[in-house]
């Protein structure tokens, strides 16, 4: 199965907007255009859209539902694709997750790191994978535990713990601005978030911030990855091609 010509085409289009509306973000931030990854988050759409995006130079994309990225993942087994997990994840979801993700980006508690980190050992020790997995710690600008993310006052913790884990990589911090909030205030706590991060963990550069709505002032304010859904895929709620 593949896409239709003319999704394809509306996919093409997109996909060169959104590159636009990043490099315009950029050169207003005054930083390089190779700054920011893009991210295709690609929940609820089908896996024909993530390989048409694949075709078209996309490498990096974006679930949130662990079973239906699994089935993707499996469905594509595209070499090309880097899987990024990016929504809450259940600690006994980890194993559907762990034999394809290149990145958990949504480690927000001690228990879903210990989770992962056990995972990921005994996929290494069962060949079912090369490499430790690649974490972001997420931050909850907030606290709101609805949305997942660990407040600030937990997170160098969180991310010491990570690097205490063989299995698990920490390589930077993921946060979702609050709905309703302004985000000139949530991405600007979000960058000091990250600051205080990097201060520790000066490896631990990755700041996946911004989205369809915000990834402007996302870019202002650091980010390093913007997770790209609706302006790339379309409207979710209206899927399925
Ligand atoms: C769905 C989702 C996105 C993409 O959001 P859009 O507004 O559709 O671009 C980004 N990040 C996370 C964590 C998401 O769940």
């Amino acid at each position: 199965m593949s896409a239709t010509p003319e999704r394809r085409a509306e996919l093409e289009t997109r996909l060169a907007q959104v590159r636009e509306r990043l490099a315009a973000a950029c050169a207003a931030a005054g930083r390089g255009a190779d700054e920011v990854e893009l991210m295709a988050v690609t929940k609820y759409m089908p896996a024909t859209d993530v390989a048409a995006l694949a075709d078209l130079g996309v490498r990096a994309f974006g679930e949130s539902r662990a079973q239906e990225a699994a089935a993707k993942a499996e469905e594509l087994g595209d070499a090309r694709i880097r899987w990024n997990f990016i929504g809450g994840l259940q600690r006994n979801k980890a194993r559907l997750v762990v034999p394809w993700v290149t990145r958990v980006e949504s480690v927000d508690s001690p228990r879903l790191a210990a989770a992962l980190d056990r995972t990921v050992l005994q996929a290494l020790d069962a060949g079912e994978r090369t490499a430790p997995l690649d974490v972001l710690v997420q931050y909850s600008v907030d606290g709101d535990p609805a949305r997942g993310g660990v407040p600030a006052d937990g997170l160098l913790d969180l991310a010491s713990q990570v690097t205490q884990a063989r299995g698990l990589v920490l390589r930077g911090l993921m946060s979702v601005a609050p709905l309703g909030a302004d985000a000139e205030r949530a991405f600007a706590a979000i960058e000091a978030a990250g600051n205080r991060l990097r201060a520790e963990h000066p490896d631990a550069a990755v700041l996946s911030a911004g989205m369809s709505g915000d990834l402007e002032v996302a870019i202002r304010h650091g980010s390093t990855v913007a997770r790209v859904g609706t302006a790339l895929v379309g409207d979710r709620r209206l899927t399925s091609r």
